[in-house]
C-alpha cells in the first residue's frame, strides 16, 4: 500500500459522525429470528396503510422506465403546485425531503457558515451542516420543547445564518406558530421549515413564501402518502432561488417510479387524506391510553408519532424489551431524550399490541 488514500479525503468527512439510520425490517427479522410479518415497525414514522392502491396499478402500467426523467420536473412541479396552491416556478423536487436538505446545504452552506437548529430535533440538520463544513449552532428548546426565541434572535441577528426547523417537530411533535416564523424571518436569516408531517397537524407556512424570499419550505410524500421507500419530496422557495436549485441539483434526482407514484397519489388524495384522519384519531387515542398509564407521560403531538417520557424505568431497557418481542420504537441516546421513547402511530390493532407489551413490561418492573 502507498500513502494512505484517506489523506486525500477532506478531513471533515473522516471526522464527522454518520447519520444514524433506523434498521430495515428484513435485517431485523433475521436478527431477532422472527418472521417479517411479526415485526411491528413503529420506529420510522412510516405510514402503516402503505401507499394508495392506485400507485401499484400506475407503476405496473408505466411504459417508460428506460427513459431518463425530465431534469426540470415540469409535470410533477405543476401537479404539486396545484396540490399546495403555489406557483410551480418555486417548486423543486427531489429524492425525499433529505435530498432537498442536501440541495439547500449545497446552495447555502460553505466552510464556517452558521447553521442553526433547535434540538431535540431531526438529526439530518446537523448531518447536512457537517457535510458542507458549516458551523453548527444548537439553540436548545425549553423543557416544554418550545423555542427559545430570545436566544434565537441573538444568534440569528449576529451575521448571516441558515436555520433548520421542523414543524411539527420530530420527535417532540409540537408545531411552530406563525408569530415565531414571522420573528425568525425578520432576522434575515435563511429560514428552512421542514413540514414533513404537516398533513397530520400544525399550520403550513407555504403561502408566506410570496412575501419572504428568505423562507424555504420542505415537504414530502413519505409520511401522509406512504411513499417513504420511493423517495420523493419537494421544496417551495422564491422563484429566483428555485432556478438556482434546479441548476445545482443532480439532473436526474427524481426516478421515474417516484414520479408516477406521486401523480397517482395526487389523483387519489381522498383515500390518502381519509387515512391521515384515521391516524390522527388513533394518535389521540394512543395519547389517552399512554397518559392513563402511571409510568408513561406522552407529549401532545401534531405528527404521526408520540414522544413519551418513561418514568421509573430506564427507557433504553423498555426499548430493548419491546425489541425482543419484535416491536420497534425509537430510542435517542441524547441527554434531553434519554428518558423518552418515540412511538410511530400505527393502526388500532398495532396500538393494542404496543400497549399490551408496555403493560407487561410495566408489571415486571413493579415486581
Ligand atoms: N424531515 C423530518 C422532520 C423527518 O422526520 C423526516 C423523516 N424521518 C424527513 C424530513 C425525511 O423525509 P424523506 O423521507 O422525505 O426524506
Amino acid at each position: 500500500m502507498g500513502a494512505n488514500i484517506l489523506s486525500a479525503v477532506p478531513s471533515r468527512f473522516l471526522e464527522m459522525p454518520g447519520y444514524e439510520p433506523i434498521e430495515p425490517i428484513d435485517v431485523l427479522a433475521l436478527e431477532l429470528g422472527i418472521p417479517e410479518e411479526q415485526v411491528l415497525k413503529l420506529d420510522g414514522n412510516e405510514n402503516p396503510f402503505g401507499s394508495s392502491p392506485v400507485v401499484a396499478r400506475a407503476l405496473a402500467a408505466f411504459p417508460y422506465y428506460h427513459i431518463y426523467t425530465d431534469p426540470e420536473q415540469r409535470i410533477l412541479r405543476r401537479a404539486i403546485a396545484q396540490y399546495i396552491k403555489v406557483d410551480a416556478a418555486g417548486v423543486v423536487c427531489g429524492a425525499g425531503a433529505d435530498d432537498l436538505l442536501d440541495i439547500i446545504g449545497r446552495m447555502f452552506i460553505r466552510e464556517g457558515t452558521k447553521v442553526v437548529s433547535c434540538p431535540p430535533t431531526f438529526g439530518m440538520y446537523t448531518f447536512i451542516a457537517s457535510l458542507y463544513g458549516g458551523r453548527f449552532v444548537a439553540v436548545e428548546r425549553h423543557s416544554d420543547f418550545s423555542l427559545d426565541m430570545g436566544q434565537m434572535d441573538d444568534v440569528l441577528r449576529d451575521g448571516r445564518s441558515i436555520v433548520f426547523l421542523a414543524s411539527p417537530n420530530n420527535p417532540t411533535g409540537n408545531p411552530l406558530s406563525r408569530n415565531e416564523v414571522e420573528q425568525l424571518l425578520a432576522t434575515n436569516a435563511t429560514v428552512v421549515i421542514d413540514e414533513a408531517y404537516v398533513e397530520f397537524g400544525g399550520e403550513s407556512f407555504v403561502e408566506m413564501i410570496s412575501r419572504h424570499d428568505n423562507l424555504i419550505i420542505i415537504r414530502t410524500f413519505s409520511k401522509w402518502a406512504g411513499l417513504a421507500g420511493l423517495r420523493i419530496g419537494y421544496a417551495v422557495m422564491a422563484t429566483a432561488l428555485a432556478e438556482v436549485a434546479l441548476k445545482t441539483k443532480m439532473p436526474y434526482n427524481l426516478n421515474a417510479a417516484a414520479q408516477v407514484a406521486v401523480l397517482a397519489s395526487l389523483a387519489d388524495t381522498q383515500t390518502l387524506m381519509e387515512r391521515v384522519r384515521l391516524l390522527v384519531a388513533e394518535r389521540d387515542r394512543l395519547f389517552d391510553a399512554l397518559s392513563a398509564t402511571s409510568w408513561l407521560k406522552p407529549w401532545p403531538s401534531q405528527g404521526n408519532f408520540l414522544l413519551c417520557a418513561i418514568q421509573g424505568a430506564p427507557a433504553k431497557e423498555v426499548w430493548s424489551r419491546l425489541r425482543e418481542q419484535g416491536i420497534l420504537v425509537r430510542y435517542f441516546d441524547t441527554p434531553q431524550l434519554r428518558h423518552c421513547l418515540r412511538f410511530t402511530v400505527g393502526k388500532p390493532e398495532q396500538s393494542k399490541r404496543l400497549l399490551g407489551a408496555l403493560e407487561e413490561i410495566g408489571a415486571s418492573f413493579a415486581r
